[in-house]
Order: C-alpha cells, then structure tokens, then sequence
C-alpha cells in the first residue's frame, strides 16, 4: 500500500471517530456480531491460508488454538459489554459535598493493531475485539510473512465493514514502518522485542500510547516434588504446538540435576506419541521461514559444539521445511539457545542442585512473558511465584493463562507493556474520563477572596478541618 493510501484510510477513520463521538452498545455488538460472523463463515479458508503461509500449519491449531479463543473472547466480550460501559461512580471528598464525580468509558478514537506471523489470525483480531468493543475504530498490518492470510483478511473484512470502523492494510516492512508512524489513539504491537523497540520510537513522535505485546525466555520450573511424566508430558505439549513458535511456549526448563536426562527422553516419548512422524504428518506444523530454520540448526549445533547431548525426534531426517523436536541437555548458558527466544521446537533442559538455584537463575534474567511452575505443594508455589516478575503464570500446566478471559494477558519489561483481554482490553483502549458534577450549590468557589468577612472565616475553619 503507498503512503498516500495508508494516510487516507487512517484519515477516514480519524475524522469519524472525531465527528461521531462514542458508539452506542447495540452498534458496538453488532461490530462484534459481524466479526464473529466473518470468523466463523471464513474459518475454512484462513486455516489453508495460515497452512500456505507455513507450508504446513495444522488446521488443528488454527482450530483450537485461534478461532477458538477468537471466538470466545468475542462472546464474553458481547455479554459483558453492558456492564463494562456502565458509568463508574468515585467518592466525593467531604469539602466538596454534595456533589457527585464518576468515570466515563470513552473510545480512544482510531486503534492500530500490528499483528506478527505466529498466530496471525488470533493476534489480528484478538485486538481487535477489544478496541472494538471499546467503541474504537481499528486498522490491523498482518505480517508481510503471511501473505496469503493478510489478503483473505483484508478481502473479508472489506466485504463486512465499512472501511471507517475497521480496514486491513497489507505490506512489506516499509508498510509496517509507515503504519506505526500514524498518530493513532493507541497502537498494539505484537511482535519481537527488537522491533517493539523501534514501534515505541516511532509512536512517540506522536505521543501514540502503546500496548507492547512482546517475547523472551519463558521458563518452565518443575520442582522436585512434582511427577516428571506429568510435567513432561504437559511440556511437550505447550513447546511443540506450533512448532514452538509460541510467544508463551515454554522456552527452557529447569529439572532436579539427577532427573535431566530422564526428562528429557520422557519429553521426547511424547513428542513421539504425539507426531509418530514429521514430514508429512498435517498434526505437525513447519517452521515459518528458511531464516528461522537455520537459526534454529544453527543454535543446536552450537550447542553441541560446546558438549551438550542433543537427543532428537527419529523422523529428524524427514524434516522438509519442519525442524523435529528436539532435547538439548545442560546448553552453556552462554550460546545463542540460552541467549535468545528459541521460537522452534527446541527445548534446553538445565538441571538444578536446589529449587533456589534455579529461582535465582530465572530471577537474574530479563522478565519473561510466562513461568510455569510445577509443584502440588503450596509454599512450594509460593517461592516459585515469589522468585520473579513475569507477564502470566501457570501452575502445573503450560500457556493456559492465555486463554482465560477474565484475566489480562501481557508481559513485563521486556516481555511487553500493557495487557489487554475481556475487561482489561476493554479498559486498555478507553479512556478513563473523569467527570465532576458541581450539583447546584458550589460551596468551594464562595470561598474566593476578599479573605476578610464571611469568606475567611469559612476558609479558615476549612483549613484547621482539612490540614492537620
Ligand atoms: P516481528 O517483530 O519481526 O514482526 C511483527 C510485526 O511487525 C510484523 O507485522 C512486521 O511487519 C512488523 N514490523 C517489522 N518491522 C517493523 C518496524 N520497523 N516498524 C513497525 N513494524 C514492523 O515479529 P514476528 O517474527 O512476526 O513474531 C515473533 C515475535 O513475536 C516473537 O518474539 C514472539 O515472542 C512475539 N510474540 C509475542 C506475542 C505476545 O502476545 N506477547 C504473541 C506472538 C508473538
């Protein structure tokens, strides 16, 4: 798209949000309504679009894994929008009594949304319901690596909306440079945290309020009380959905130093079971691009390099454009797999001498998106989720946090900025408006000087009331 087009679409979008002013609650769920109607009528069709864009994406995942949650925080959305709208009445301080202040929820005005590749569908929209429910009107960039999905979106959500309440913009990197210099009311990025870096830079030039939805290591800690199938088994599944490139898949784990290899082969058995075979097997997703794919062999390689044992799926060689699940045992903490997001189906397994040590070893690194924490005991849980700071947790359990819509969804420092989902997406993308209604009598502004009389006496007993 050139700039030109991108300026008046925005420019649209901006001189109706300016002259309309806030939407009513039946406008905003008929929004709501024919998103989810687009979803669902085109679901099909952005499964082949998402699997083109891999080269093999299980329709499985797009499945369960966008159109569900899509769904789902559309509805609860729409059956709470009534009471997320309500005015919010605050308490009045006694010297300005009787008179009545409240909050507002009002529209920020025009949303832009700039979704990655990974799960594109869902972090297009899952956005996009929240801004949209929030009375805004949205502007969405999908990733140029999806391009057979950003055309069907684009085309589908023209068809439904009127290009002033919600337009798709498709582009290279230049698009996505030129998006993220509009003067939106808000911007959500999702994305690395390198290129969250240069969003935020861009955004400031107009003082544009970011939700940055970002990366990182996120560790998964099995305590030494917790059963190793069952964290294994639970790994195995947050890490190779995907392929790995989940921005909340467990990263790393760290095990009881005895128990490294144990887990590691357990991890593998049910990597085994759950993609007997690789190449050709549609349960199995690729890896997005050669760039990633080489990252990847590249990190493992290094590692092995270095002295790790690196146990691997048996399909290994039937690879294609899929990289097989793989073990690396112990990896120096130097290499690039402890160093970077891995973002593949690579998992390092670190062993620990004792649970503080590796409480401390998450702490001492940047805040990450998620920690999974396994343990059946409680103080347990306790020192695990009072080590360090991250986005979301789950406990005995991986990525599942995700999908709650009654709890925010963000990340922390460097893993992100904001949080959005159900009630707080609503509030991240409103403005909090506070109004003060005097009422009939204005008792404050009477006490306006000359200060000797009625007025002074009156000001100065308030002061000898109020200040002590
Ligand atoms: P990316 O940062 O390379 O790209 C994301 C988007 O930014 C794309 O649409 C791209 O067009 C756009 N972009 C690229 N350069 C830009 C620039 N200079 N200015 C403005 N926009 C630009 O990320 P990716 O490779 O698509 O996604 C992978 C990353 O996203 C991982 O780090 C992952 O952890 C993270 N992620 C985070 C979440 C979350 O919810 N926190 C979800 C999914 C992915």
């Amino acid at each position: 798209m050139t700039h030109d087009g991108l300026s008046d679409r925005f420019g649209l979008q901006h001189a109706a949000s300016r002259a309309e002013g806030a939407p009513s609650a039946q406008v905003r769920r008929e929004r709501l309504a024919a998103l989810k109607a687009l979803v669902l009528e085109r679901r099909e069709a952005f499964a082949r679009a998402i699997d083109a864009d891999f080269g093999a994406r299980s329709a499985m995942e797009t499945g369960l894994l966008e159109v569900t949650p899509l769904i789902r925080s559309l509805d609860h959305a729409r059956a709470h929008l009534g009471r997320w709208m309500r005015d919010e009445r605050r308490r009045v301080d006694l010297m300005f009594q009787p008179s009545r202040a409240w909050i507002r929820h009002e529209p920020l005005g025009v949303v832009g949304v700039i979704a990655p590749w990974n799960y594109p569908l869902l972090l297009a929209l899952g956005p996009t319901v929240d801004a949209l429910a929030a009375g805004n009107r949205v502007m969405i960039k999908p990733s140029e690596l999806t391009p057979a999905f950003g055309a069907l979106l684009e085309a589908a959500v023209a068809e439904r909306f009127d290009p002033a309440v919600l337009n798709v913009v498709n582009g290279g990197v230049e698009t996505a440079q030129a998006f993220s210099r509009l003067a939106f009311d808000h911007l959500v990025f999702t994305g690395s945290t390198r290129v969250g870096r240069e969003v935020m830079r861009a955004a400031a030039e107009n003082l544009t309020p970011v939700t940055l939805e970002l990366g990182g290591k996120s560790p998964a800690v099995v305590a030494p009380d917790y059963p190793l199938d069952k964290a294994a088994q639970s790994i195995s599944f947050g890490k190779f959905l995907n392929a790995g490139q989940t921005c909340i898949a467990p990263d790393y784990a760290l095990v009881p130093a005895g128990q490294v290899q144990a887990f590691a082969e357990a991890v593998l058995d049910q990597a085994r079971r759950a993609y007997p075979r690789l190449g050709d097997n549609p349960d199995y997703s690729g890896v997005i691009s050669d760039r990633h794919r080489v990252r990847l062999r590249e990190a493992v390689a290094a590692a092995r390099a270095a002295g790790a044992v690196v146990l691997e799926h048996p399909d290994a060689a039937a690879e294609g454009g899929k990289i097989a699940p793989s073990l690396v045992l112990n990896p120096p903490t130097d290499g690039l797999l402890m160093q970077e997001e891995i973002f593949g189906p690579v998992l390092p397994v670190i062993g620990y001498e004792t649970l503080d040590q590796a409480l401390a070893f998450v702490a001492a690194r940047p805040r990450p998106l998620a920690l999974y924490g396994f343990t059946n005991q409680a103080r347990t849980r306790d020192r695990i989720l009072g080590a360090g700071l991250s986005g979301g947790v789950t406990l005995n359990g991986t990525m599942l946090h995700i999908a709650q819509n009654d709890l925010p969804f963000g990340g922390v420092g460097p893993s992100g900025l904001g949080a959005y989902h159900g009630h707080e997406g609503f509030k991240r993308f409103s403005h909090a408006r506070a109004v003060y209604d005097v009422g009939p009598v204005n008792v404050f502004e009477r006490l306006g000087p000359p200060w000797d009389g009625a007025a002074g006496r009156l000001a100065r007993a308030a002061l000898r009331f109020m200040v002590r």
